[in-house]
């Protein structure tokens, strides 16, 4: 039998990779992920460490990025660059998980800003959400995953 893979933003799992150095352990999700291989993932504390400034995705003429809270930085490419070497890594993944509302993982959940930091959406894919909803992997925020 051939198991599923699934990939999970790794506070999810229990890891204390927030920003804040707490993490989102979601024993629900846990449950409903036994039996399946996961492939924890984090990009920002691969990026930036933890703990770290907080970001927020802002819509541009390019397109969405990651801008720092702490200093208006543009933080999208170390978060781009990860999510390609990860789905590289594992191109077998069959499903993705993120954490609702962040601006890496979240799927149809994460805050969107103009330049002028006036809130515009709520339903936005984070940016390594973006790159596994690119190449065709199921996606899902684990709070939809869960329901
Ligand atoms: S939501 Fe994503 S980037 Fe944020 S701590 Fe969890 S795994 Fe890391």
């Amino acid at each position: 039998m051939i198991m599923q893979q699934v990939a999970v933003s790794a506070c999810l799992l229990g890891q204390k990779c927030r920003y804040d150095a707490s993490d989102n352990t979601n024993e629900a999700l846990l449950n409903a992920l036994e039996g399946l291989e996961v492939i924890p993932f984090c990009p920002e504390d691969h990026a930036f460490g933890t703990p770290r400034p907080t970001m927020d995705l802002i819509e541009t003429k390019e397109g969405h990025i990651a801008i720092s809270n702490e200093n208006g930085k543009d933080l999208s490419l170390p978060v781009e660059e990860y999510a390609i070497h990860f789905f590289n890594t594992y191109p077998a993944i069959d499903l993705f998980i993120g954490k609702d509302r962040s601006p890496s993982c979240g799927v149809c959940s994460a805050k969107l800003y103009d330049e002028h930091k006036n809130l515009i959406s709520t339903k936005e894919a984070g940016l390594m959400a973006k790159e596994a909803i690119k190449r065709g992997i199921s996606c899902v925020d684990a709070e939809v995953y869960i329901a």
